[in-house]
């Protein structure tokens, strides 16, 4: 099995609806490090996290610890995923593209519902990201990001709806 690094950096996928207020926020327990045992399924998951924000407070300096903190493991792993809110993610997903040196699957994602709503696609994307992270044809595309479904790289991916999957 190939051995993945998945690195978790916030956003929707990573918080819980308050089923009282309805709001979405981020949560001490972090949802997505519950999920290890389905995930080690496909493939060997080592997990950090290594911010928990939503996403449009990532600025620059954080895709730039990101970026280094891939590379600094380049050597370890077969395959990169990120999970990122998705109001930035083709911001990060395209800084990633520029700035990660590999041949390696490198694959983002995301959530439009949060871990503990009905219908939440968190863990499905996630599922789907690290089986394209495991792929031979997932290397040397350049950073994908991978949602609903479908596959697109860094370079032309955009947010196009706001409230669709
Ligand atoms: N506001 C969230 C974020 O980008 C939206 C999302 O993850 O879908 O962090």
């Amino acid at each position: 099995m190939k051995k993945i690094l998945l690195i978790h950096t916030g956003g929707t996928i990573a918080m819980s609806e308050d089923h009282q207020t309805g709001a979405v926020t981020t949560t001490q327990d972090h949802p997505l490090l519950q999920d290890q045992a389905i995930l080690n399924q496909f493939a060997f998951v080592e997990e950090k996290v290594i911010f928990h924000l939503p996403s449009p407070h990532i600025t620059p300096a954080h895709m730039l610890d990101l970026g280094k903190y891939i590379q600094s493991r380049m050597d370890e792993f077969d395959g990169f995923v990120i999970t990122h809110g998705t109001d930035t993610l083709e911001e990060t997903a395209y800084f990633l593209d520029l700035y990660v040196q590999t041949k390696k699957p490198v694959v983002v994602t995301g959530a439009m519902r949060s871990s503990n709503e009905i219908g939440s696609d968190g863990l499905y994307n996630l599922i789907c990201a690290v089986r394209v992270a495991t792929t031979e044809e997932a290397s040397e595309k350049g950073v994908l990001v991978v949602m609903n479904d479908e596959i697109h790289t860094a370079t032309y991916v955009t947010k196009t709806a706001a409230l669709n999957l």
